[in-house]
């Protein structure tokens, strides 16, 4: 035995001793483990990864499935000029995965597809291993064309997009039964992308209660082009006759082949991302139950160095229970500063030096970074320099640090990174800005960790929940965002953050202007002068975010009440 299959029977043999509780097969077309293995794009990979983490710390008997992505989403480069570079992201498999002896294989437009599986070792807190199989058709066996197929996250047409969700969905319940996963009591599909496993198990059962009683889904966005959809006649070419007439109606929507659809229609029990969320997704589709779970982050991933020591001397067992976190507020507010700055130097330190900015410690620095796409709006901070030098003038200095990737195909959001990148050349004086490159985990974490405030400006009711906020929360950074998503559940005014727009304004549609003076006046009034001029309470704000928010909006939190609500259900 090679010790590969060592490690795999070793596995096996920890989900099998947990016989009589559920085994749960959780199914995401991106997981994001560590910034080693580029096989996510953002927030919902994270999530993922994060869920895996926290089922490992928690002895949740689960296994991860999704594709190797074996160049990434991409490397992203942005030239002088602020044009994203798209390169693909040369991995190195072998460092970090290891490959199974086991195949499973997929019938695409009538040709078999054989799938290689990787395998990766979630070791919890006290070593329970969650196991992460990625799926990969780059086999010789394959023609080049389907050697394709799970090479970039999110690449390609509606066609090569469809032969992915195939490989994970059909291919990934055959991978764990090939592997010897007999049983699966529950597959969780983390977005749409894999719904159509669920063909796969209606083939297998015959039986429309049974695949439901099987499946959990959830849904992640309420923009319109995150829901996939195929034209029927695609589907029928790609698939065959794995889409029975039986059910057309009911999976299909405006005469495509609805990946939302199958899922809801699939499933026993379906959840938005937030208590907001699941409001608008009941909207979106009448006549479904969905509930809502608001997402979290894993707690040991996001918080910083500086403040892992801080935690570790004041709240002992903060690593395998989150809500420990509460008694933050005991901490001495010196340590909470002196964490802080240490994070803050980190940060400072590492975009002084790739980027020649000359930035300060000292001064009031804000964080944007995620996806740059316009309905996150991320240039509405600095949209009026004019009156964000009169801030500056009048309050302190203020540094902003930038960082996202824009879709390759989403030419709007390239464009918010030229905006960004063209005002940095007329902002001087009290104003330093700059935009890191090729965000990923490990810059996310520097940026939630080290800035004061962190700055979100969703229109509203599009972000489903946002996860960046959380991860600065776990580090005593307060929040400055309008109210959609996690924030209308997580900021408490003043005391974890501040909300951008009027209070009732988490009704409604955003207002662009409105939302920008709303924006500039709370930071002239209220932000910075408590950041400058009253520092004693600006650190009783980042203690509270700990204790009020890191203990709640967390992945351990939320996968027991997976457990609860989904799960066991
Ligand atoms: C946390 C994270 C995200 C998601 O952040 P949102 O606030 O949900 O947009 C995306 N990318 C990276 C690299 C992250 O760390």
């Amino acid at each position: 035995m090679t010790a590969e299959t060592v490690e795999v029977v070793e596995t096996r043999a920890n989900i099998d001793d947990l016989k009589g509780k559920p085994k749960i097969a959780y199914f995401s077309m991106e997981i994001g483990i560590n910034e080693h293995i580029p096989t996510y794009s953002g927030g919902l990979g994270i999530l993922a990864g994060d869920t895996l983490k926290s089922c490992a710390d928690l002895n949740i008997p689960i296994v991860g499935v999704t594709l190797l992505s074996e160049n990434g989403y991409f490397y992203q480069k942005i030239d002088e000029n602020g044009n994203q570079i798209e390169l693909p992201f040369n991995f190195n498999i072998n460092d970090f995965l290891k490959p199974l002896p086991t195949r499973t294989e997929v019938k695409i437009e009538g040709r078999d597809v054989k799938i290689r599986i990787w395998y990766y070792p979630v070791r919890g807190i006290s070593g329970y291993i969650v196991p992460i199989f990625f799926l990969d058709t780059n086999l010789e066996e394959n023609s080049d064309e389907d050697r394709e197929i799970t090479k970039y996250l999110y690449g390609g047409d509606l066609k090569y997009r469809l032969s992915q969700e195939i490989v994970l969905g059909i291919g990934g319940i055959r991978a764990l039964k090939a592997m010897g996963y007999k049983t699966i009591d529950k597959c969780h599909m983390n977005e749409g992308h894999a719904a159509i496993g669920t063909l796969e198990l209606y083939h297998r059962f015959k039986d429309i209660e049974k695949v439901r009683e099987q499946c959990v889904f959830t849904t992640h966005t309420p923009v319109a082009a995150g829901h996939d959809q195929f034209d029927i006649s695609l589907a029928k070419s790609m698939i065959g006759d794995m889409l029975p007439e039986s059910i057309m109606e009911d999976v299909t929507f405006d005469n495509k082949l609805n990946m939302t659809r199958l899922a809801l229609f699939f499933s026993h029990y379906v959840n938005g991302v937030a208590k907001k969320h699941g409001e608008v997704s009941r909207e979106m589709f009448p006549g479904y139950s969905i509930d809502s779970i608001t997402n979290g982050v894993h707690t040991t991933t996001w918080v910083s160095e500086p403040f892992q020591r801080v935690f570790d001397k004041h709240m002992p067992g903060w690593r395998s229970d989150s809500y420990v976190l509460r008694s933050a507020f005991s901490i001495d507010k010196k340590e909470i500063w002196a964490a802080h700055m240490d994070a803050k130097k980190t940060l400072i330190d590492f975009v002084n030096n790739r980027y020649n900015v000359g930035m300060n410690y000292e001064h009031f620095t804000m964080g944007f970074a995620r996806r740059q796409t316009p309905y996150k709006r991320p240039d509405l901070l600095i949209s009026d320099p004019e009156r964000l030098a009169q801030i500056a003038e009048k309050i302190g200095p203020i540094q902003i640090i930038y960082a996202g990737k824009a879709h390759p195909k989403d030419g709007a959001g390239k464009e918010s990174i030229k905006r960004i990148i063209r005002s940095m050349k007329h902002i001087d004086g009290n104003i330093k800005m700059t935009f890191i490159h090729n965000y990923d985990m490990t810059i996310g974490k520097m940026m939630t960790a080290g800035v004061d405030l962190w700055i979100n400006t969703p229109r509203r009711p599009m972000e489903a929940s946002g996860t960046s906020g959380m991860k600065a929360a776990h580090n005593g950074v307060p929040q400055f965002s309008t109210l959609d998503g996690w924030w209308i559940e997580g900021c408490i005014e003043n005391i974890t953050g501040w909300s951008i727009g009027s209070k009732k304004s988490n009704e409604g549609e955003s207002d662009d202007d409105a939302d920008r003076n709303d924006l500039y006046k709370k930071l002239e009034t209220q932000v910075m002068p408590k950041f400058y001029t009253d520092r004693d309470n600006w650190i009783r704000t980042m203690r509270s975010c700990i204790a009020i928010n890191a203990s709640f909006f967390n992945t351990n939190r939320m996968i027991q009440q997976y457990v609860l609500n989904a799960y066991f259900k």
